[in-house]
């Protein structure tokens, strides 16, 4: 029984999205039992040392080709219609102020990206804000959040299985009900990352396999990430 109130948000900057992504946000979907997860293309940080190749545009029509995939995925383009650099706690609000409770939203994150947070915006107010469902991604395993992340080791949980049958739908309740959490996720998700799709593209690699088919079309018709052939 899927909580109809919850909602999943799964940021990044998705250049380009990637299966590694996607198996993200069914993690989460799955192991936290949530409805639907909004895609959510950021703008890229000014700090970044490399900076997109392609437009806000193209990579947005890239996560809607990937969410097309699954109707429990949505892309969104809030964080690309706001001026400036995206942080969390703005998105958080802009769901909280949309009517959603902090116990409905789950901030979902691979744990490289959550090994961070003690630099996020807001930090450690935005933790109050919504929950977070942290997965692991190759190299980067959950277990070694409480230790890395000792102070915010007591309001983790493990979340080991799906919830399945009649008690599933007790202990999805009971872990939304109480206070906002970090629900740490032990699966294994694809080993790509988007650096890695752009190296190929950029040496006429391969890339069968790391991103959706409908993504790879988008980024061969358009050439992105390689140079463009001259025209004729
Ligand atoms: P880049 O190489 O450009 O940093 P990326 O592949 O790390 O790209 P991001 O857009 O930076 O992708 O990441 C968005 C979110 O997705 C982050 O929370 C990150 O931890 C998570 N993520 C990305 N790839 C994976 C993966 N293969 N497994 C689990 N989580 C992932
Ligand atoms: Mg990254």
């Amino acid at each position: 029984m899927s909580g109809e109130g919850a909602v999943g948000i799964l940021g990044g900057t998705f250049d380009p999205i990637h299966v590694g992504h996607l198996d993200l946000a069914r993690a989460a979907l799955t192991h936290l039992d949530l409805p639907r997860v909004v895609l959510i293309p950021s703008h890229v940080p000014p700090h970044r040392p490399i900076q997109p190749i392609v437009s806000p545009y193209h990579r947005f029509a890239m996560t809607v080709l990937a969410a097309a995939q699954d109707e429990r995925l949505v892309a969104s383009d809030m964080e690309l219609r706001a001026p400036g650099p995206s942080y969390t706690i703005e998105t958080l609000d802009r769901f909280l102020r949309q009517g959603y409770g902090a116990q409905e939203i789950f901030f979902i994150t691979g744990a490289d990206a959550f090994a961070e947070i003690a630099t996020w915006k807001d930090y450690p107010a935005l933790l109050g804000l919504s929950h977070f469902v942290v997965v692991s991604r190759p190299e980067h395993p959950v277990a070694q959040l409480p230790d890395a992340l000792s102070s915010l080791s007591d309001r983790m949980r493990f979340v080991a299985t799906p919830p399945r049958g009649t008690s599933a739908a007790s202990r999805v309740r009971e872990m939304r009900d109480g206070p906002t959490a970090i629900f740490l996720v032990d699966v294994a998700t694809t080993n790509v990352s988007s650096t890695e799709v752009r190296a190929r593209l950029a040496t006429l690699r391969p890339i069968g396999g790391l991103v959706p088919p409908a993504v790879e079309q988008h980024i061969r018709k358009y050439h992105l990430y390689s140079p463009a052939p001259r025209a004729a």
